[in-house]
């Protein structure tokens, strides 16, 4: 089964649980998060082998497009009827980026072909709050998407605010 920031049962029922209820309103996770698990579930239902080992993080809607944050993700980029069928389940485009369990290959996949020259960590005061300078080095038309769409799509992934930078 894909794993997705909703519980199984609420993924495959469509109705949230107490528990998700409870998640969604203290924004754990977002309503855009809990339509495309239930694409996800229901996909999952069409595609059982290709999906198992899949896990949704987040979506994020920049502009016309979804971006998902996934986890094993690769299944569903090579396969285009899977693809399909979520894009036609929630009614938009779709766009994976995969994330690895460290965050600095994440970032090496996403902003490729382009090289990170460094990654600093800003402290801003007062509340200590910790942004993430990156700089990049390459030709920036080569990037999947847009500089400040990437920068949301950073900013999602570390969780952290995101400045970028880029020498060429
Ligand atoms: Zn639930």
């Amino acid at each position: 089964m894909v794993n997705t920031p909703i519980c199984n049962f609420c993924a495959k029922t469509g109705v949230l649980c107490k528990k998700c209820k409870q998640k969604l309103r203290k924004g754990k996770f977002t309503q855009l998060e809990v339509e495309v698990s239930k694409a996800f579930a229901k996909a999952d239902q069409k595609f059982p082998k290709q999906l198992q080992n899949v896990t949704l993080d987040r979506a994020h809607r920049i502009n016309g497009s979804i971006v998902l944050l996934t986890r094993n993700g690769k299944n569903i980029l090579e396969n285009e009827a899977i693809i399909k069928f979520i894009e036609s389940e929630i009614k938009s485009p779709i766009e994976i980026v995969e994330r690895k369990a460290d965050t600095r290959k994440t970032f090496a996949d996403f902003f490729a072909p382009l090289d990170i020259l460094e990654i600093d960590q800003i402290y801003a005061p007062p509340e200590g709050d910790i942004e993430l300078k990156i700089t990049l080095q390459g030709d920036p038309e080569l990037l999947r998407f847009p500089l400040d769409q990437l920068k949301q799509i950073a900013e999602l992934i570390s969780k952290n605010p995101v400045r970028l930078e880029i020498k060429s």
